[in-house]
């Protein structure tokens, strides 16, 4: 079996607790305008031309050499590392998967995975078996607005409620985003939504537009979005915590 990445990344410290290696996986069903791993939309590789530039996205790997390139950095996992699976979207691939996840747990090695949850419920049913950590965002959770980021708010509920049923280890993230996740009436929803789902820890972050240039390779612009203010962090660290709810900004 072989999957389409982009990337293995090597130490990283964001992703999850300790030390991590990060698999990007190409392929996500959602279309948010502010990603900034935009190379990560299209499941399939990509070839582009961009000025004097050329170059390719994604590359086939078998899940058994990919497991080697895990394995690469298993001292560094002690303390709590470990393997996170991202991407795009990585739980649209957990059915293929599946054989590399048996064999990692087999070693001991701590799985998290960076999710948007809005996946088909038997993905997450897989995921449950294997994995340590959900570090699941929260966008946008008011139904008249999921088209915005091709979204699916009432599936994204049920998988959250899965994973609360199930007591899994959910850490949300929310992008603050001006006039897509910072409306009045989403800012709502949020709010209400984890009074009711109440996480070890939601993390905050403002967008950045690193993935500029990517966006430009792949003949598109990146949009540009207003400013959010120290003030606005603020208020939603203040919001959170006051439902006794950790809440960090992460400069992610
Ligand atoms: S869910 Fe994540 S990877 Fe998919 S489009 Fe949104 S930001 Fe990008």
């Amino acid at each position: 079996m072989k999957v389409v990445i982009s990337n293995v990344q090597r130490f990283c410290l964001k992703d999850g607790p300790g030390i991590r290696t990060t698999v990007f996986f190409k392929g996500c069903n959602l279309r948010c305008p502010w990603c900034c791993n935009p190379e990560n939309i299209k499941f399939d590789i990509e070839n582009y031309e961009y000025k004097e530039e050329k170059g390719v996205y994604g590359y086939e790997i078998s899940l058994d050499d990919l497991e080697k390139e895990i394995l690469k950095d298993k001292e560094y996992y002690e303390n709590d590392g470990g393997v996170t699976f991202s991407g795009g979207e990585c739980l649209l691939q957990f059915n293929k998967i599946e054989p590399l996840l048996i064999n990692l747990k087999e070693k001991g090695i701590n799985i998290c995975v960076e999710t948007a949850l809005t996946v088909p419920t038997e993905t997450v049913d897989i995921a449950m078996k294997y994995v340590d950590e959900f570090i699941v965002d929260i966008k946008i959770l008011d139904e008249k607005s999921e088209h915005k980021v091709n979204g699916n708010v009432t599936l994204y509920k049920e998988n959250v409620k899965k994973l609360f049923d199930n007591n899994s280890k959910v850490i949300f993230r929310i992008p603050l985003v001006p006039e897509y996740t910072m409306t009045k009436e989403n800012m709502k929803e949020i709010i209400k939504f984890l009074e009711q789902y109440k996480a070890e820890k939601v993390e905050i972050f403002k967008i950045h537009r690193l993935g500029e240039k990517k966006y430009k390779t792949l003949g598109k612009e990146m949009q540009e979005f207003l400013e959010v203010s120290n003030n606005e962090i603020e208020e939603m660290i203040g919001k959170i915590e006051d439902l006794g709810i950790k809440a960090e900004y992460c400069n992610i």
